[in-house]
C-alpha cells in the first residue's frame, strides 16, 4: 500500500516535542544543567548571574585557597574568584551584551534578528 497521506503530514509526525527544545549540554563552569548560552558558552543559570553580577558591578574576588579552588555543582559558591575565573578560562566574554533573539518587544514591530556572527 502506498502512502497517500500528503508530505506536510509526513513531516509533522517526526516532529517530537522533546526535538523543539535545544538541548543544551551541561554548564561548562560547573556542571549543572546548561540553559543556553550566557556571554559566549553554555552555562546554567546560576552562574550566568554570577558572571553577569560580577562584570556589572566590577568585582575582585579573593581566593582562600591556593586558587584552584574546586568548581562545580556542589562547590561553585564556596570560591567567587576561582568559579569566575573558571567563566573566564571556560569562554565567558564580558563583552557581547548584545540582547539575545528573546526581543519579543511586543509593540507589533516584527523585525528578522540578525544572525548571531559574533557566537563562534
Ligand atoms: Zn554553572
Ligand atoms: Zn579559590
Amino acid at each position: 500500500m502506498t502512502d497517500l497521506r500528503p508530505d506536510f503530514l509526513r513531516v509533522s509526525e517526526s516532529l517530537h516535542p522533546a526535538t523543539l527544545k535545544p538541548i543544551w549540554g551541561d554548564c561548562l563552569v560547573c556542571g549543572d544543567r546548561g540553559t543556553g548560552k550566557h556571554y559566549g558558552i553554555v552555562a546554567c543559570e546560576g552562574c550566568k548571574g554570577f558572571f553577569k553580577r560580577s562584570v556589572r558591578k566590577n568585582l575582585h574576588y579573593r581566593c582562600q585557597g591556593n586558587g584552584a579552588c574546586p568548581v562545580d555543582k556542589v562547590h561553585r559558591n564556596r570560591c567567587q574568584r576561582c568559579r569566575l575565573n573558571k567563566c573566564l578560562t571556560m569562554g565567558m566574554k564580558k563583552e557581547g551584551k548584545t540582547k539575545p533573539v528573546e526581543s519579543r518587544a511586543g509593540d507589533g514591530d516584527f523585525r528578522i534578528s540578525l544572525p548571531s556572527v559574533w557566537v563562534t
